[in-house]
């Protein structure tokens, strides 16, 4: 089964529907890209797959498990949202540990996957630093780090790159490409807004207006390029 499985969604936020009837799979492996206007309903369809809105219909799947009406813990998915949310009273090795911790990892098995992950980041120099001592890149870095701290097959990135500066997201960006190489398994669903970000990560491109999904395509046919 794909390793993401959105099937006719429906998400209300009191009377006002947020994302109307949305489907997707995402392939293990595959990174695709949700692209569209502010407002169209990005981040809604990623936070139902990461179990942080109830859909009113339809059904989430995860590696063929019906997920619909578990919490966002139980579905083993790795969430990087747009302000990095780092906990600030916790060390970067703190916060890349937190969800290890939280499922009673041995101790020793921890601090070693800290260690690997912080190296995949490029911020093994910063372990014992506060979030506040980190520009922001480094934290959405961290962010990236806590996120695969649990080896998800499921990577929900919603607009990582929003609160940077335009030099920092260029270089960003090239991470992100590399990391996506790196994890090879993993199915990646990447929100943004930004039709550059989209080609330059994506092999599709689902492509969001006024709540619903109206074209979805491999990246270079939707926007005909050579
Ligand atoms: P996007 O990610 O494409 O910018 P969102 O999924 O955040 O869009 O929002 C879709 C719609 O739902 C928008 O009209 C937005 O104002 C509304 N919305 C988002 N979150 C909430 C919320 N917590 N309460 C009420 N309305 C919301
Ligand atoms: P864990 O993987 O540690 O068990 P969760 O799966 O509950 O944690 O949450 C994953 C990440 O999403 C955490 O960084 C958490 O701060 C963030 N998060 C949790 N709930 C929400 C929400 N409603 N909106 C946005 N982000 C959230």
């Amino acid at each position: 089964p794909p390793a993401i499985q959105i099937a006719g969604v429906t998400v209300h936020y009191g009377r006002t529907p947020a994302l109307v009837d949305f489907s997707l799979d995402v392939a293990a492996g595959e990174t695709v890209a949700l692209l569209g206007p502010s407002g169209s309903g990005k981040s809604t369809a990623l936070k139902a797959v990461a179990g942080f809105v109830q859909p009113s219909s339809g059904r989430i799947l995860l590696g063929g498990r019906d997920v619909t009406h578990e919490p966002p813990h139980g579905r083993g998915v790795g969430v990087v949202v747009q302000q990095y949310a780092l906990f600030p009273h916790l060390t970067v090795a703190e916060n890349v540990a937190f969800g290890l911790r939280a499922r009673r990892r041995p101790r020793a098995e921890v601090s070693v996957r800290v260690r690997e992950l912080l190296d995949m980041v490029g911020m093994a120099g910063f372990a014992g630093r506060r979030p506040r001592e980190l520009s922001g890149g480094q934290q959405q870095r961290v962010a990236i780090a806590r996120a695969l701290a649990i080896r998800p097959n499921v990577l929900l990135l919603d607009e990582p790159l929003s609160a940077l500066d335009a030099a920092l997201r260029a270089d960003m960006l090239a991470e992100l490409q590399r990391l996506r190489d790196e994890l090879p398994d993993v199915a990646i669903l990447y929100v943004t807004h930004d039709q550059g970000e989209a080609l330059a990560l994506a092999g599709r491109i689902a492509v969001m207006r006024d709540a619903r999904l109206v074209d979805v395509d491999d990246a270079q046919r939707l926007y005909r390029l050579p």
